[in-house]
């Protein structure tokens, strides 16, 4: 039987042109965790995350766990790297889970010519998508602003995300308004907060955003602020989105248990990779919620368009998500009626930039050495 040989992780920096705000913090590069998983029969599958120097470690510790096994035997190496004692439970080690995790499920696509979208089970074969942006920059204006969210829809995209919370609530809704009365009426518009609001002033914004017909709000407050979330939904002003700083099934039983969330933005290079976003949408789907996976675009639409209770896909220009989006040689194409396919090459469908990489590559090992 074939056997996982070697594991290979890579770990790259790339200043941004220029620093991106939202409602809490402002980035001024894109840094990137890759893997790959090497069988001794040379099958290869790559998985990657946002993340430096911890995620890139713990990946690092971890990998030895997976040498000698079944490349097939997902749910078995899962369980051995989530030793609670051993990892910690939430955080950036969950994130190094995630990484090995999607590189096995790129593995397993190659091994057998199948998209990660078929082997979910190709729930649809299109998914709606939006385009992420508005984000706060040096001399971005409204006019900057609202030029911006129109080129996307005139891009072809149905739905399109802005910012909100790093200015005061006047100064937000005006920024809204303005995108509403640009974008029209027809095209969707969802605002994210990335949990910037007390609990009060959240309240106040979601009453704000229901004038301007906002289809969710996101983060309005931080991932452990549960009762507030509950207050929220049960204003029932706007939709309320989140779960991208939620952490495998147990976190988000937690959070569907609490009715915390309309709709559900569970990422799996942040909860713990594709083995364990399979048991999120099961929660989400036991609870007939939906979900709109946040992140990456060229793994999620595996899992947005492959599982039952997709939504819409989070679509991010280079311009935010620098390396992660520059690295991928077929991008994802938006279609006339604003949606996009899963790729149909074999894994996860993305051949990358090689040579983009290596210039940007900080460090690396192998293990085993
Ligand atoms: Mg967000």
């Amino acid at each position: 039987m074939t056997r996982i040989a070697r594991v290979e992780l890579s770990a790259y920096r790339k200043p941004y042109r220029r620093p991106v705000t939202n409602g809490r913090y402002t980035y001024s590069e894109s840094r990137l965790v890759l893997a790959r998983v090497i069988c001794d029969d040379g099958v290869t599958g790559t998985g990657w995350v946002p993340g430096g120097d911890v995620v890139f470690h713990a990946a690092v510790e971890m990998a030895p766990l997976l040498l000698g096994e079944d490349p097939l035997a997902v749910e078995r190496i899962w369980a051995r790297l989530y030793q609670p004692k051993l990892v910690g439970r939430r955080g950036l080690t969950t994130r190094a889970i995630s990484l090995l995790d999607i590189a096995l499920w790129d593995g397993i696509g190659r091994r057998l010519g199948t998209s990660v979208h078929r082997l979910m089970g190709a729930y649809r074969e299109r998914i709606p998508a939006y385009a992420a942006g508005g984000y706060y920059e040096e001399g971005k204006g409204l006019t900057e602003l609202v030029e911006e969210m129109a080129g996307y829809v005139a891009a072809g995209f149905r739905a399109v995300k802005m910012k909100v919370g790093a200015l005061t609530l006047a100064e937000d809704t005006e920024r809204v308004r303005a995108v509403r009365e640009a974008i029209g009426g027809d095209a969707e518009l969802l605002v994210d907060a990335n949990g910037a609001y007390s609990t009060f002033a959240a309240r106040a914004m979601a009453r704000a955003l229901a004038e301007q017909r906002v289809y969710w709000f996101e983060e309005p407050l931080t991932p452990d602020n549960l009762d507030g979330y509950r207050l929220l939904v049960r204003d029932g002003c706007v939709p309320i989105a989140h779960g991208e700083n939620e952490y495998t099934r147990f976190g988000f039983r937690d959070l569907i248990r609490a009715g915390a969330a309309d709709i559900l933005n569970p990422d799996a290079q942040v909860l713990g990779g594709i083995t364990e976003m399979r048991h999120v949408v099961s929660l989400i789907a036991a609870q007939e919620l939906c979900f709109a996976p946040h992140g990456d675009q060229h793994i999620h639409v595996h899992l947005a368009a492959g599982l039952p209770g997709g939504l819409m896909l989070e679509c991010y220009h280079e311009r935010v998500t620098g390396l992660a989006a520059e690295m991928v040689v077929d991008r994802l194409e938006l279609a006339g009626d604003g949606t996009v396919a899963p790729p149909d090459g074999p894994g996860l469908g993305v051949r990358l930039d090689d040579e983009l990489l290596a210039h940007h590559l900080e460090r690396s090992a192998t293990v085993p050495v």
